[in-house]
């Protein structure tokens, strides 16, 4: 069983600039193959289900045709979301909120109050960490917020004065703080209910010796810490021509396991049931 932590379905058109706009729509279009066949594709490769981190409306849209294959956890744009927002979306059925490209740093005191909402359903908060790339949430753009996009707002250390703040809130860093990597360990390492993954272009890049080193210091396995790893792509499911991206990622995070010898009960929190419990609400 493996669920991907970190999935997309969107699409938007771009400007003369290659900024991306408004509308944003799912990517998925109605045509030579079923959504059934697609999921059988995803199936074979490997994948059961997938966590989709897009706008509310476009996770709809996927959720309405692919059914229990998804886990809406929308993204919101902080500078226009609000405590009543985030209640609405969750009672609504997802399994929890993304963040992503705050103005000021995501532990500061103005966001805690969307926080605590998700604290109170008892879902998941997603965070992008790290690098951003351009065209999608600098201002002017679909996504855009109120400033120029501040990578250091979005480091995986901002979550140690959130989990101060609400030491039950259940917290996947996406990325794993790309390229701040030693810092996102440090986090999942001391942070019982803050979590990470590998998703993205970068952190599978890094070399098996880097994520040796910090997993499994001087021959030593962290237990700890790989216990809080996420399986996570970070790739487009719902495209509708055939396209599997996270096949690397699979074989990357096997890697990972045969080269740290970590033990089968671990794989498969990593796998699925970690993502499977932190998006599940009481
Ligand atoms: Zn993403």
């Amino acid at each position: 069983m493996r669920i991907d932590a970190h999935v997309h379905g969107m699409d938007a058109v771009r400007d003369a600039e290659g900024r991306l706009q408004q509308p944003i729509t799912s990517s998925w279009k109605t045509g030579a193959i079923t959504p059934e066949e697609r999921i059988n594709e995803h199936k074979k490769r490997g994948i059961d289900r997938v966590v989709q981190l897009d706008p509310a409306n476009v996770c709809a849209e996927t959720k309405k045709l692919f059914g229990d294959f998804v886990i809406p956890v929308p993204m919101v744009r902080m500078h226009l979301t609000s405590p009543e927002e985030i209640d609405r979306i969750l009672s609504d059925g997802a399994g929890g909120i993304k963040f992503i490209a705050p103005a000021y740093s995501y532990g500061d005191n103005r966001y805690l109050p969307l926080y605590e909402v998700i604290n109170d359903h008892q879902a998941l908060a997603v965070f992008h960490t790290g690098f951003l790339a351009h065209n999608f949430f600098d201002p002017g753009c679909a996504l855009g917020g109120l400033d120029v996009v501040d990578i250091t707002h979005m480091r995986a250390a901002a979550l140690d004065r959130i989990s101060r703040a609400l030491p039950s809130l259940k917290m996947l860093i996406a990325h794993f703080g790309n390229p701040w990597w030693e810092e996102c360990w440090k986090m999942i390492a001391s942070l019982k209910n803050v979590y990470a993954d590998f998703s993205g272009g970068t952190a599978i890049t890094r070399s098996m010796k880097m994520w040796k080193d910090i997993f499994c210091p001087n021959g030593k396995l962290d237990a700890n810490a790989v216990s809080k790893l996420c399986f996570g792509s970070d790739v487009d499911y719902f495209l509708p021509e055939n396209c599997f991206g996270y096949t690397r990622y699979i074989e990357f995070y096997q890697r990972f396991f045969d080269e740290l010898n970590v033990p089968r009960e671990l794989q498969d929190k990593v796998n699925s049931e970690n993502i499977l419990r932190l998006t599940t609400k009481k």
